[in-house]
């Protein structure tokens, strides 16, 4: 085949994928037989974006999946992010950061530009502001040693920056450019993977919340929910901040702590801000502690109400509103926005944006991220229980995270082999029996 013909014959089988998965539009629901369990595979409990990629990528492999969601796709954290994709590329020598980042933006990539989703994706890169001299060595340092391991990312003059990123302050020391991020809508790509996953056979249930969980006598797990019973072979936690309630369900301590972020923005502006925008405050006070104790995962903005750092992301979404946020917190389940936060965010972002100094904020919202206490994720397989699985401990990375979290867990899942890199997110490292 000539390569014009090949061209020809990709592009008809684009169009072909294009049909069947974009077109399908609301995010779908299933009608049930009342008062009978329903029999599946897999079942994997949460619908944010990590059990939306799971249940994608298994049901792509013809498994018989059905995702239980207690609220709507994409109700929590998955919805409520900045919609921002980190990572630096996959450098030379990829690790599982690299898979998640790296893997992650092509997963975006293959549902908005091949799979025809519109999820607001696009790679716009991402400029860290540095304020000081100390920042300035730390991230020069970093800089070096992320380009030696093959990582796409340059230091930038004030200069530099404002040529990629006009209204950006010219007189801070400095900006890191890391041209491999990007930025999605997250309540539009989280339904995207569910309107994906649900083309692709399997079976989405919202409304659904999951109360009790029993293993069968035989195998697998009867989950009942407050409307229903299901059965199922293989059972997938993807609950986010909730994975400890649910884990104990399964008579399993799951040491997940909910953190609360919380997000401000402006009435909707013109097209001002290009990149994602962060500072180098944060990662520079955490590398000298990062706060990590018994109880207290790592990198939060504060502890015990006292503030370690101040931290800092944001863009400007399609609809005009420029977002931003930083704030980690553990407060429990307590998730209501605090103001104080919120105008100290908002002057972190003034240093660096000036244009926001002359706007107002027009809302606020909050959400509850999956911190494990290691800052690293769990995913993979729960070896105290028989066909037990979890994707979580995102932390504050998860929307960015969770499409290849996704991917991996269903690989191995599907295939029973675990991929090198998923030993670095063993769960088994940390889950214990509650007793
Ligand atoms: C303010 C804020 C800003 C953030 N910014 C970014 C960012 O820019 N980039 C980034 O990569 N990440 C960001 N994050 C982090 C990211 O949002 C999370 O890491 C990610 O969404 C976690 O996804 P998840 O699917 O694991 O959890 P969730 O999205 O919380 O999904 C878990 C789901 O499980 C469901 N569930 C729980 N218990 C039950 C039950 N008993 N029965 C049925 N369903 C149940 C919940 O309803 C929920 O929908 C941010 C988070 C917040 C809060």
């Amino acid at each position: 085949m000539s390569q014009r013909q090949g061209h020809k014959f990709h592009r008809r089988r684009l169009l072909k994928g294009l049909g069947s998965l974009a077109a399908a539009s609301a995010v779908p629901g299933t009608s049930w037989p009342q008062g009978s369990a329903v029999d599946t595979d897999i079942l994997i409990i949460g619908g944010g974006i990590a059990g939306a990629s799971t249940a994608f990528h298994l049901a792509e492999q013809d498994r018989a999946v059905v995702l239980l969601e207690r609220g709507g796709i994409g109700s929590e954290a998955s919805g409520q992010n900045m919609g921002g994709l980190g990572g630096n590329g996959w450098g030379s020598n990829p690790n599982l950061l690299s898979y998640l980042t790296a893997g992650g933006v092509e997963i975006f990539k293959r549902l908005q530009v091949d799979l025809g989703f519109d999820m607001e994706f696009r790679k716009s890169g991402t400029l860290t502001a540095i304020h000081n001299e100390e920042q300035f060595e730390f991230h020069q340092d970093r800089v070096i040693n992320l380009r030696s391991e093959g990582y796409e990312v340059e230091l930038l003059s004030p200069r530099e920056a404002r040529a990629i990123e006009p209204q950006a302050n010219g007189d801070l020391l400095g900006y890191v450019h890391a041209p491999e991020r990007g930025q999605a809508d997250p309540v539009k790509s989280t339904q995207a993977f569910a309107q994906a996953a649900a083309a692709a056979g399997a079976r989405i249930r919202t409304g659904e919340n999951v109360i009790s969980i029993a293993p069968l006598s035989s195998e697998g797990y009867a989950v009942n929910t407050t409307t229903g019973e299901y059965r199922c072979q293989t059972l997938v936690l993807a609950t986010g901040a909730w994975c400890g309630p649910v884990g104990k369900m399964l008579g399993l301590n799951i040491p997940i702590t909910p953190i609360r972020g919380q997000m401000w923005a402006t009435a909707p502006q013109p097209p001002r801000v290009f990149n994602t925008i962060g500072s180098a405050e944060s990662s520079f006070a955490w590398s000298k502690n990062n706060g990590a104790d018994a109880t207290h995962p790592p990198n939060l903005t504060h502890k015990n109400s006292v503030r370690l750092t101040r931290h800092l992301y944001g863009r400007q979404r399609q609809n005009g509103e420029v977002i931003f946020g930083g704030d980690r917190e553990s407060l429990g389940y307590i998730r209501h926005p605090e103001q104080a936060g919120i105008e100290v965010n908002k002057a972190h972002a003034t240093e660096v944006l000036p244009l926001l100094s002359g706007l107002s904020i027009s809302r606020v919202w909050s959400g509850l991220m999956p911190f494990s206490l290691d800052g690293s994720p769990l995913i993979g397989k729960i070896s105290l229980r028989d066909s037990l699985f979890i994707v979580s401990g995102l932390s504050s990375s998860g929307f960015g995270r969770g499409p290849m979290a996704g991917k991996l867990v269903a690989d191995y899942i599907h295939t029973g082999h675990k991929t090198r890199v998923l030993t670095e997110s063993d769960p088994d490292r940390c889950i214990t029996e509650s007793g």
